[in-house]
């Protein structure tokens, strides 16, 4: 007889990777939207708000190129310019990008509710605290300071513009792994409001948990989300839900603050022998 035994890592969650907009501050992820809106109104050519949104959680640069690639934008584009859009316009688009962005980060850069309780239940059990980033350095440099004022303080913190590419590739989760000293990435949470956010970790070997109603997703400030109707809530949750339990998430919640039960959860699959 022969056997064949598999290796599997029984420790403790060692560390969860935070996404940024939509995910610890900024509740729907509005402010990447409103600048992405406000850069196609510029060049004549005005996007909706879906359409601003469907690429989210890419670098900032590369969003805007595939937003220039979607059908519909590019047949209004060619109506209104005579031609398709070119990778120079989405150069010039992205220049105008970055002060307009970084001009309003301020106005949305507040933590969402359970942020700080869960940051802090997950330092108790020993955890450490990483992050990733569509944004840029200058961008972010500008959320950590209103993050820090609040009290929220991750241990590393990684852009899209830090690697040689941003999401869905892994290369910022690993990154992670490098900074924190993490000893393996089954050991490693990915937590995300966008779908590449959730392949990103997926890339990386990690369990990963969408968050459906704070982010992209549904994409509505918190009052707004608090104001609609019912069924409207329902419709919208369960659309979001689905999307990202499609995109291969481990667990999809409504935001943060809901995330411990499964944090909990994996820690018992893991101490299984489960793997991501
Ligand atoms: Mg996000």
């Amino acid at each position: 007889m022969v056997f064949h035994y598999k290796r599997s890592y029984r420790g403790p969650i060692e560390a969860v990777l935070l996404d940024w907009a939509g995910t610890t501050m900024d509740f729907g992820c509005l402010a990447p939207a409103v600048v992405f809106v406000e850069v196609f109104k510029r060049k004549r050519v005005p996007i909706s708000m879906e359409e601003a949104r469907a690429p989210m959680g890419a670098h900032k640069r590369v969003h805007i190129q595939r937003v220039t690639e979607l059908d519909s934008v590019r047949q209004r584009w060619q109506a209104v310019h005579g031609r398709l859009p070119s990778d120079d316009d989405v150069e010039g688009m992205f220049a105008e990008f970055v002060p307009l962005q970084l001009e309003c980060l301020s106005a949305y850069s507040e933590l969402i509710p359970g942020t700080l309780e869960v940051v802090e239940q997950l330092r108790r059990r020993g955890i450490k605290i990483g992050s990733t980033t569509g944004y840029t350095t200058p961008m972010m440099a500008i959320n950590l300071r209103d993050a820090a004022r609040q009290g929220y303080k991750p241990d590393s913190t990684v852009c899209a513009s830090d690697v040689p590419a941003g999401r869905p590739s892994p290369y910022m989760c690993l990154q992670n792994v490098i900074n924190l000293g993490v000893s393996t990435v089954q050991a490693c949470v990915k937590v995300d409001d966008t779908i590449p956010g959730v392949e990103e970790g997926l890339n990386a070997g990690m369990w990963t948990i969408g968050l459906a109603v704070s982010g992209n997703e549904v994409g509505l400030s918190r009052p707004d989300w608090e104001a609609l109707p019912q069924g409207d809530k329902h419709a919208k949750r369960e659309r979001a839900h689905s999307r990202l339990w499609q995109a291969g998430a481990h667990y999809v919640v409504d935001s943060i603050a809901d995330i411990m039960p499964c944090i909990d959860d994996i820690e018992e699959r893991l101490h299984r022998g489960e793997q991501p």
